[in-house]
């Protein structure tokens, strides 16, 4: 037993020093989970500006533009593009909330609509909205550190902050899925999470914008 595991940690050793005699590979990378940074690799960043006709409250986004908040940034690996090919991005989404509903990202289904995805939570709390295309069923499931969600194909997905800090997490499927962000940006999520006495709650868009209505006559 001894013998085994001295030799699993010679191991080891052996291939940390190959990756790190060889830092321009692009298989193997070094990434923070705090910050969500990977070194070598440049974010895209998402301010509300960007996305803001996403969220219900309009009023509440309009106040808030005048801040234009970060919302989330996202690098993504494409260095791979042959048939069995990966993809994969490391995504920080920051706390915060436009009126009562969280910080979100635009959300997107996979332009190749058959393709899965994998989403690891590496730190913070949040939500994913999962919506099948061909049924229209949109269910909200927990994405927090340590925890896993398997979106499975033909299913816009969307991530939701629910949580006080930075909810950071990596999303890894098939190079050939593509994103197809115009047809979430058409007709958006069917369910909405807001924020109701200090907890988020999960709730059909059309009866929160009826509160909102309600809230403002
Ligand atoms: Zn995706």
């Amino acid at each position: 037993m001894k013998t085994h595991q001295k030799k699993q940690q010679n191991y080891r050793i052996q291939v940390d020093m190959e990756q790190s005699l060889q830092p321009e590979r692009s298989d193997a990378f070094s990434f923070d989970a705090i910050n969500a940074s990977i070194t070598g690799r440049t974010p895209t960043a998402r301010y509300l500006s960007d996305i803001q006709t996403i969220f219900a409250d309009q009023m509440a986004c309009h106040t808030l533009l005048a801040q234009n908040p970060l919302l989330y940034c996202v690098t993504q690996i494409e260095d791979h593009n042959d048939e069995g090919d990966l993809h994969y991005g490391l995504a920080v989404l920051m706390p915060g909330k436009v009126g009562r509903e969280y910080f979100m990202t635009k959300g997107h289904i996979h332009a190749w609509r058959p393709a899965a995805e994998v989403y690891i939570g590496l730190r913070g709390r949040g939500m994913m909205l999962l919506e099948d295309e061909r049924t229209g069923e949109c269910r909200a499931v927990p994405l927090a550190a340590n925890s896993t969600v398997y979106v499975p194909g033909y299913t816009a997905h969307r991530t939701i902050n629910v949580g006080d800090e930075p909810l950071v997490y990596w999303g890894v499927l098939s190079s050939a899925a593509g994103h197809d962000y115009g047809a979430v940006a058409e007709r958006n999520f069917r369910l909405v999470v807001v924020e109701q006495d200090g907890q988020p709650v999960v709730m059909e868009r059309t009866d929160f914008l009826a509160e909102l209505v309600e809230a403002a006559a």
